[in-house]
């Protein structure tokens, strides 16, 4: 067993999630020493991208949505060389297809387009119009507004159910990893004005550049990497393979189901949550022929949606090669072979025989992906900041789930343990 001399650190942060690396960038800049344990092999939490036979595989498909205000405050947009999707979307429902130009953001370009399919005149002017009340809405303004459901809020705007079928359900869908649209509308709301002032993207180089350009700004020396902690007593924590730090100040910032677990009263927590399905394939042609999202509008549907990543960053794929993302919402039991086949057959309603001669690169299974997000809030509740002496939380679990709201759980964690310590003087 080694004994760490922590002299030199006034927090210890757990966890090297976006919400540990925003901590710790905020509390870094307030003058206080920080290390970060994470228990993997590298930063990142749920946003990793792995190298494979020159493609780069976003563990689980996710997008950056650019508008995100704790991002803007956090990142270099341009070291991260953003590549951004069209806005809009295709939307498949078996052999048809239709081309939502903008909805979103400019949803004069939209009427032209699919529009005329997809929805009906007064769902293009209720897009319009919910655009433009959102735009005039506070962040904390639509967080605080009562709680329903995203169904019942689009139901309520008054869309059409052909809209909702065609371009809300398979688009909230992919975004919220739940079919039943159950998150709340305050999410809904929000993702939505996102998309409306901003655009949404992935760095050039894949998803994890966003963590690691947050941990080099932090210091690779104040993060240790492949430390999972096993106990915490006191103001000492132990990693399973036995070394022990100590700070004054620990931060949980794991996800609710590991580590912090125990310290969550049993009506404080949120430990549901909506898992996803990704697989990649590599193919020679591309069978979307621009960067944007692929929706699929069938009912009886496996796939949720599909997108060329290299149609976005021609860096996810080697010369030559294509990489085509395809989700599926929950958590796939079946066989990679089963898989596969099935989202093949399925897809071959969209793209022809084409997707016979794909190739399989990898399945991503993931467990918990998103927090359930049928109750959300902007604000953290005090106690569930604070857990006891010493002992603060942070991670997207207690906000909403998003890499805004991770990375707003750091701000605020830190924000908290500062005054803490202020007033302790
Ligand atoms: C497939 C998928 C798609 C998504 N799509 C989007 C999207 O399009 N847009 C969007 O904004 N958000 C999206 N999200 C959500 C976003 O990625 C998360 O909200 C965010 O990354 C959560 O960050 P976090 O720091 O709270 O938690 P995590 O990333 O889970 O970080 C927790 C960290 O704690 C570490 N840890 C756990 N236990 C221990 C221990 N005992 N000791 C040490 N370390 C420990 C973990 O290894 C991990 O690194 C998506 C997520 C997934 C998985």
């Amino acid at each position: 067993m080694s004994q760490e001399a922590n002299s030199d650190t006034d927090i210890l942060i757990i966890g090297a999630g976006l919400a540990g690396l925003s901590a710790a960038t905020y509390l870094k800049r307030y003058g206080y020493r920080v290390k970060i344990l994470e228990a993997e092999g590298r930063v990142g939490g749920r946003v990793k991208t792995d190298k494979h036979e020159g493609f780069l595989l976003d563990r689980g498909f996710q997008v950056f949505l650019t508008a995100y205000p704790e991002a803007k405050a956090l990142l270099d947009y341009d070291a991260l060389e953003l590549k951004t999707f069209l806005p809009g979307a295709l939307v498949y429902k078996h052999q048809q297809s239709f081309e939502i130009g903008d909805p979103l953001r400019e949803p004069s370009i939209a009427f032209k387009t699919l529009f005329s399919k997809v929805g009906t005149l007064g769902d293009k002017l209720k897009v319009l119009s919910l655009a433009q009340k959102l735009r005039k809405m506070s962040v904390e303004e639509i967080f605080m507004q009562p709680e329903k459901s995203t169904l019942a809020a689009i139901q309520e705007y008054g869309f059409s159910e052909r809209m909702l079928r065609h371009f809300f359900q398979p688009f909230m869908a992919g975004i919220f990893l739940e079919d039943g649209l159950t998150t709340s509308r305050r999410e809904f709301d929000f993702v939505f004005k996102m998309f409306t002032e901003g655009e949404a993207a992935i760095p050039a180089h894949g998803m994890e550049e966003i963590p690691s350009q947050l941990a080099e700004k932090i210091g690779e020396e104040h993060i240790l990497c492949n430390r999972k902690v096993s106990s915490i007593s006191g103001s000492e924590v132990t990693t399973e393979t036995g070394e022990t730090y100590s700070a004054r100040v620990i931060l949980l910032a794991t996800d609710p189901l590991g580590y912090v677990k125990k310290y969550l009263e049993q009506d404080k927590r949120n430990t549901q949550y909506h898992s996803t399905t990704n697989l990649y394939f590599s193919a020679d042609t591309s069978p979307i022929k621009k960067p944007v999202l692929a929706l699929n509008a069938a009912g009886d549907k496996l796939v949720n949606n599909v997108c060329v990543m290299s149609q976005a960053s021609a860096h996810y794929a080697p010369e030559g090669k294509h990489l085509i993302s395809a989700s599926i919402n929950g958590y796939q039991k079946a066989s990679d072979e089963e898989l596969i086949l099935n989202v093949k057959d399925e897809l071959s309603e969209w793209f022809g025989k084409q997707t016979d001669s794909w190739e399989h690169l990898r399945t991503y299974r993931i467990n918990y992906a998103l927090p359930n997000q049928d109750s959300v809030a902007h604000e953290a509740i005090a106690e569930q900041v604070k857990l006891k002496e010493g002992l603060y939380a942070a991670g997207d679990y207690l906000l909403n789930g998003s890499l805004n709201a991770a990375m707003r759980s750091g701000r605020i964690a830190a924000d908290v343990i500062r005054e803490d310590l202020l007033s302790a003087h």
